[in-house]
């Protein structure tokens, strides 16, 4: 294995591309065909147009078989990867070297093949294209362009390897590549049922007539002109010139991506320096355009090149990355605008900067086209997010080039800098990936439900809300999740960071979804679980106590009582429901969500005794009970120390506003000091306090480091509070509060920029600080319960959660400290299985276990994927929880993308189309193969494969060559002999050869199948 791609030869390509697509409809893997409509074509350089978009000079440009991909899916205009003096093994490229994760950044750039071969592959895919668009009827085989990249400086560009690029590019009729093609076509004809041998004579040996320049950061504005009038004078080529960002200045930049949410990313000033000053450009540009004039060519600019920046956070091995995607969207609009306005929109501009199906015919409609893109192919969905774009288009207007609408860009940026698709988050989200390694087989898996503590069956209810089958949905939620109310109003969802969803737009409203079934069915689930309760769970007859009615204790009792043991709940408050319903606001969750909650528990035969305190196990222990589960919460206070003043404690502060306490009073102007979820909800119930007017949330980092999660920290700044970053407090004199005022330092290992101190002093007027610093574990009441302790006061616990005294048990907040309601009801349901399996109860047959499994089941094999594969890489915004889904989902109700039935993350977004997915009789899922020869490590597929892995070195590989084989750790398989049908294979470090056809074969079944099924039906990868 290594970086070098290996291009497939001309017959080889063929023979894939048609067998896959009359096997399966695919083509490289791609789902979604585009067909352009018959004569429906825009003009540019003379040449015809079915649509006016495609894959940048980039990963999707460099080999055959990509821009294959891209033109089923609907593109036409193809800027192929830059070409320069430096290539193949020459040209050093770091690896991994793409990051697309949101905004994306490289640190790749011209070709990395040598210049014949990709001469070679452009060719071939020129020759593919034309063979596609009529035998699988795709367009007209003269319906797109090929647009080549050259770079960098005007000596390169003469080097007779360049030179031929260009001009067998110009006229490739007599390239030995052309003839391979020709001759191998003519001599298939056969093969194909459209194809005639009039068509192939009439392809056009003119690949391409134009071409954009690309220079290298800091190249002299004489430099490039020079190299652009070479290109139009001696070449006789349409030309365009890429600019870059840097032409806006570095205020500008700065100043854009600072108001976008960007100012985490570093870049200094001397690009901006260095590189093509505008007043210059302007002037040379017309120079250009004059001299285009007369040669009777078409020229324009390419807006623009990729941003560079600083590498801080060691995103990728380099010191110097390009960013590009939806951070660059609003300053590529930028320049448009600049020049647009400088040339009363006279400029043709080709555009390439953040482009999708969101923005994209907006772009058109101001007058800017060709438009390519990278990013939004790179992520999920890939090539097959092409097709939601065609679909845009096809609502718009062809005609002329009419110019550039200066308004209209002007719009545009505007806009941009606001959208919610363009800019960064008020904190980052954090990694989607889980910590487990991916499988060999089998490995697809829904990222939402890896992603929450107790594995919510999340696909399953939610296909069981939109089919209106609520009662059956909360049957599904409540197997595993008992306060769907709770959990369906506030719960931290940390199952919608991981959504893959993320990846396209935003995540599906899987909270909301659960809530929907919760009022649409709450009663009625509770009425189920007390029928079940009466008439098919018999009591065990074993005794277990649970201290404390907070949801760990809630989902405690829950899940023994259905189990059939006897729970009693003491609970020293005088109702249910914790900190939730003490401490918590109605403004956030109202009371009568908690006591539905309650009432499951009790319709399973839970009792709950209120106003009882538990301070010793003894008392538990003589009331026989046999097991206990300790759900105490972490309800003490933490201590802020402000010389002048005694802070207000949150917590208290909190338990008085939903206990109506007259006696509170904290005047009009208030600070907070935290910066986690508390402080939040104490800085909003503050600021909903009658009399008063400024609450300030005081916090020692800035916002993107604070704790809080990011749905809290925008509820509390859009209620009005004001945030004071970067400040730690340190007295209380005369009504104001003194603070150190702190800068942010270097990024830590963690990627988090620490705060430092200065002895800049800020000072806040008012009347009361209510200190949000950390609620602790009450070690006391351990103590008293005869529980071991740790160095931080809490619990000693083993993997059960089971304490240091035999068959009492920890849950909640008092296992770890402060978390979450679903962390607590995870901990309860960890200590839970315990008990059940070490006192040797048999659930096997419980009916509310069972029923909530088979409807699990039901959806699962319900999902049509074909349903889900119409949702692959379709951009869409849910208008509201209920109402999901549009039209590009192909009438699917709902965004979901059905993680756990399809992934193929790895297979849509690998640009080369190196992974790839293939059916397996006998195994559920399809399985993932990993095509040594067609990787450049780019490292992609890492970025949004849900595992903690990387799937072009974790999966099954296939081998084309001993040396490839040989050179490589991974697990894979290389064939040996086709007639023998003999394999060399790899696996968790050991190497046989096998006969997997023969019963003289050493590998598992899955394997086995796996190998034998690329032989029979995958023959043309081997
Ligand atoms: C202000 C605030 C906002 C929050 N917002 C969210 C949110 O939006 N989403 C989210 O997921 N999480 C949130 N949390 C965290 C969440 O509330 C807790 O993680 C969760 O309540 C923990 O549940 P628990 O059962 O472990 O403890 P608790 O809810 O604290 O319940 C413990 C219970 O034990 C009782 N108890 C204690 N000692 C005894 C005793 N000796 N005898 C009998 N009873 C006793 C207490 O009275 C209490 O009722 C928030 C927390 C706070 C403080
Ligand atoms: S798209 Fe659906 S299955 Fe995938 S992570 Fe999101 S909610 Fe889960
Ligand atoms: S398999 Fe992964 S690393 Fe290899 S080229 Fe494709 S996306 Fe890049
Ligand atoms: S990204 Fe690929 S390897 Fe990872 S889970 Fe999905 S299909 Fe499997």
């Amino acid at each position: 294995m290594s970086d070098r791609m290996i291009p497939i030869p001309f017959e080889n390509l063929i023979t894939r591309l048609f067998t896959e697509y009359k096997k399966s409809g695919t083509v490289y893997g791609v789902h979604k065909k585009y067909i352009a409509p018959a004569g429906r074509e825009l003009t540019i350089f003379g040449e015809k147009l079915e649509t006016p978009f495609g894959p940048a000079a980039g990963p999707n440009t460099q080999l055959a078989q990509n821009i294959i991909a891209a033109y089923f899916a609907g593109c036409r205009f193809f800027e192929l990867k830059t070409v320069q003096k430096l290539d193949g093994e020459d040209l050093p490229v770091a690896k991994p070297c793409i990051l697309a994760e949101d905004e994306c950044y490289n640190c790749e750039w011209s070709t990395e093949l040598t210049v014949p071969q990709a001469f070679d592959e452009y060719v071939k895919a020129w020759w593919a294209l034309k063979l596609m668009a009529i035998e699988l009827g795709l367009g007209s085989p003269d319906g797109f362009i090929f647009n080549m990249s050259v770079g960098y400086d005007l000596e390169g560009i003469k080097l007779p390897k360049l030179d031929k690029f260009i001009e067998g590019l110009k006229d490739a009729s007599d390239t030995p590549i052309w003839k391979e093609c020709k001759e191998y076509v003519l001599a298939h004809l056969s093969d194909f049922s459209k194809v005639t041998a009039a068509d192939v004579e009439r392809f056009s040996p003119k690949v391409c007539t134009s071409a954009t320049l690309s220079t290298l950061h800091g190249c002299p504005s004489e430099d490039i002109e020079k190299i652009a009038s070479y290109l139009l004078t001696e070449k006789h080529v349409n030309t365009f010139i890429k600019c870059n960002p840097t032409l806006l200045g570095y205020d500008y930049a700065r100043a854009t991506l600072d108001e976008m949410g960007y100012d985490y990313i570093q870049f200094g000033r001397f690009h901006f320096e260095d590189d093509m000053q505008y007043e210059l450009a302007v002037p040379m540009l017309q120079r250009l355009q004059k001299l285009a004039d007369e040669k009777g060519l078409e020229f324009g600019v390419k807006i623009t090149n990729t941003f560079p920046v600083d590498v801080k956070r060691n995103e990728l091995p380099s010191e110097e990355m390009y960013m590009s995607g939806k951070s660059l969207y609003p300053l590529s609009l930028s320049v448009a605008m600049k020049l647009s306005k400088d040339f009363n929109g006279k400029l043709r501009i080709s555009y390439s900067g953040g482009a999708d199906a969101f923005n994209i015919t907006k772009l058109y409609e101001a007058g800017i086209w060709p438009i390519t893109f990278a990013t939004t192919i790179l992520k999920p969905g890939g090539y097959n997010r092409v097709l939601q774009i065609a679909g845009e288009f096809a609502k718009e207007e062809y005609g002329a080039f009419k110019g550039v609408s200066v308004d209209a860009v002007t719009r545009l940026v505007e806009e941009a800098k606001k959208d919610p698709h363009h800019t960064k988050p008020v904190k980052i989200p954090p990694s989607r990936k889980s910590k487990k390694e991916v499988p060999i087989t089998d490995c697809f898996i829904a990222p939402c439900s890896e992603g929450c503590p107790i594995h919510q069956d999340i696909t399953a209810y939610m296909k069981l809300v939109e089919a209106g089958r609520y009662l059956d949905a909360m049957k599904v939620i409540g197997l595993k999740n008992a306060v769907p109310n709770i959990t369906g109003t506030i719960c931290a969802h940390p199952c919608m960071s991981k959504c893959t969803r993320n990846f396209y737009e935003s995540p599906v409203a899987i909270r909301a979804k659960k809530l929907i079934a919760a009022r649409k069915a709450g009663v009625e689930y509770e009425k189920y679980l007390g029928e079940k309760k009466l008439h098919s769970i018999a009591s065990n007859g074993i005794k277990v106590a649970v201290i404390g009615a907070g949801p760990a204790g809630i989902a405690a009792a829950n899940q023994l009582s259905r189990a059939g043991f006897e729970v009693t709940v003491y609970e020293k408050r005088c109702s249910g429901g914790g900190t939730v319903a003490h401490v918590i606001t109605e403004q956030r969750i109202g009371r009568d969500a908690i006591a539905q909650d309650i009432a499951y528990a009790v319709a399973l035969g839970a009792r709950f005794e209120y106003n009882h305190e538990v301070t010793s196990l003894d008392e538990l222990r003589s009331a026989g009970f046999k097991y206990v589960i300790v759900a105490v919460g972490a309800g003490k206070p933490g201590v802020l120390k402000v010389s002048g003043c005694e802070p207000l404690n949150a917590i208290s502060f909190l338990e008085r506003v939903n206990l109506h306490d007259p006696s509170l009073n904290i005047g009009r102007n208030v600070a907070v000091v935290g910066g986690g979820n508390t402080a939040m909800d104490t800085a909003r119930a503050a600021k909903a306090f009658p009399g008063v007017e400024n609450v300030y949330l005081v916090y020692r980092r800035d916002k993107r480091n604070m704790p809080a999660d990011a749905e809290e920290l925008e509820l509390a700044m859009s209620e009005g509070v004001e945030f004071k970053d970067l400040l730690s407090p340190i007295g209380y004199s005369d009504g104001r509060l003194i603070c150190k005022k702190n800068v942010l330092g270097e990024y830590d290992k963690s990627g988090r920029r620490t705060p430092v101190e200065t002895e800049e002093i800020v000072t806040i007027a008012v009347d009361t600080v209510i200190a949000a610093v950390g609620e602790k574990v009450d070690s006391d009441l351990y103590h008293a319960l005869e529980l071991e302790i740790n160095e931080k006061g809490l619990p000693i616990c083993d993997k059960n959660n089971q304490s240091s005294v035999d068959s009492v048990y920890v849950a909640g907040d008092g296992l770890n400290g402060p978390a979450t309601i679903v962390q607590a009801m995870a901990d309860a349901t960890t200590a839970v299985e315990h008990i059940i399996k070490r006192s040797g109860v048999d659930i096997s047959s419980n009916p509310v276990i069972n029923e909530a499994r088979a409807l699990i089941q039901e959806m699962y094999d319900n999902t049509d994927v074909k349903d889900l594969i119409a949702k692959k890489g379709v951009l869409c915004e849910g208008a509201d929880p209920g109402s999901e889904g549009c039209s590009n989902c192909a009438g699917a109700s709902s965004r979901c993308l059905g993680c756990d039935k399809i992934c193929e993350n790895c297979v849509d977004v690998c640009p080369n189309r190196a992974n790839i997915a293939i059916d397996v009789p006998g195994m559920q899922m399809p399985q993932i193969i990993h095509i040594d020869r067609m990787c450049n490590e780019c490292g992609n597929c890492t970025i949004f494969c849900p595992y903690a892995s990387l799937p072009y070195k974790d999966k099954l590989t296939l081998y084309n060559d001993l040396a490839s084989f040989n050179n490589s750790t991974n697990q894979g398989f290389l064939l040996l002999d086709d007639t023998l049908k003999t394999f060399r294979v790899r696996l968790w470090g050991v190497i046989t050869d096998e006969e997997p056809f023969t019963e003289h074969c050493s590998l598992g079944a899955e394997i086995r199948e796996i190998i034998k099924t690329v032989y029979n039906d995958y023959h043309y990868l081997l």
